[in-house]
């Protein structure tokens, strides 16, 4: 519960090549990483796992860039081949992931079977070929066995990287095949330093995004250029704030509205939950008296928790019941039932 604990803060003693890989937070995997690139001893698969927008996707493109690098600082990210590695454009490089606004539900076998045919030939212009799965928990049964073909028996010149929020998402064969690297959160304080650093953002502004952002510095990156993200997600949170003086229409109103996103965009719906857990945590910190290991998401205008106090043993059976609807909705539960479930465990203070 200590959201503290899950920052790695800046490691002063990284070497400056660790510079080149251009990743803020993660220094532990990334210097993990650089040796075993450096001692040529990397693995033919690595697992990363943890929650989204903490730089998975951007490490695996950056060790995919490091393996084919043509320039002398390693990953230089700069040569052709590290560029067009970045940009998705190279042809040694695959990058596979569910586009659920097209109306995809999953990663086929097809595309698995598809790399795997390329797979054993040469690679055409770099060293290796690397297939990166965004959210593999995406991937379908049947391409699940057949990537469980490919790890058991992979060809040389081979780097398979899987993103994946849980490892529990994965077959245990699949994940017991890779080198599982678990993400952490960004601290805050190094989300703000390279807000106001690279995008000149004043610290105050800074600050909101990177308290906001939940130690996720994808979004807080995205946010600061797109004013748009910073106000859904205000918007999110207010709506989160303000439920528990709802009505039970209102309740179930908003049950349902999230119940037929969960059709279009499950991500979506995941990270409503997460906003919902973060802030009820939050609640019952401050309730505790130990604000000071909150994102201050409840001093955001417009997000505020009531002035009442709720009853502790509420808030922490909310908690609970956030976790088991995600669970639910993980396993296909009727999202409409789950959601209603949930709402009937909205803690309301003594006033409402
Ligand atoms: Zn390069």
């Amino acid at each position: 519960m200590e959201a503290k604990d899950k920052f790695v803060e800046n490691d002063t003693t990284s070497g400056e090549s660790l510079a080149n890989w251009g990743i803020i937070g993660q220094i532990s995997i990334v210097k993990q990483l650089s040796l075993a690139l450096e001692s040529d001893r990397l693995s033919h698969a690595y697992l990363f796992s943890g929650p989204r927008h903490v730089g998975k996707n951007t490490l695996a493109r950056t060790l995919a860039a490091s393996v084919n690098c043509q320039g002398n600082h390693v990953p230089c990210r700069k040569c052709n081949s590290c560029q067009r590695i970045m940009a998705t454009l190279h042809s040694d490089f695959q990058l596979l992931q569910v586009n659920e606004t097209a109306g995809q539900r999953g990663i086929g076998i097809q595309s698995i079977l598809d790399f795997q045919h390329r797979a054993y030939l040469k690679p055409f212009e770099g060293k290796y070929h690397v297939l990166v799965i965004d959210e593999a928990e995406f991937l379908t049964e049947e391409a699940s066995n057949a990537l469980l073909k490919l790890l058991e028996e992979p060809p040389p010149n081979v780097l398979i990287i899987l993103l994946v929020t849980k490892t529990s998402f994965l077959l245990s064969t699949v994940v017991s095949r890779c080198h599982v690297l678990e993400f952490q959160l960004v601290s805050p304080a190094e989300i703000t330093g390279f807000l106001s650093q690279e995008y000149g953002l004043p610290i105050s502004e800074a600050t909101i995004l990177a308290n906001l952002s939940q130690g996720c510095i994808g979004w807080a990156i995205k946010a600061a250029t797109d004013d748009n993200l910073l106000e859904s997600k205000k918007r999110r949170l207010g709506n989160v704030a303000s439920i528990s003086g709802a009505t039970l229409e209102q309740k179930f109103k908003f049950a349902a509205n999230l119940a037929d996103l969960m059709r279009t965009n499950r991500t979506e719906v995941r990270e409503e939950l997460e906003l919902w857990s973060a802030w009820w945590r939050e609640v019952l910190l401050i309730q505790l008296g130990v604000p000071e290991i909150t994102f201050n998401l409840t001093q955001i205008a417009g997000c505020e928790a009531p002035n009442s106090q709720f009853a502790t043993t509420d808030l922490i059976q909310i908690l609970n019941a956030i976790k088991e609807t995600e669970e639910l909705l993980e396993a296909n539960v009727n999202p409409v039932l789950a959601l209603e479930e949930l709402m009937l465990k909205i803690p309301v203070t003594s006033s409402a």
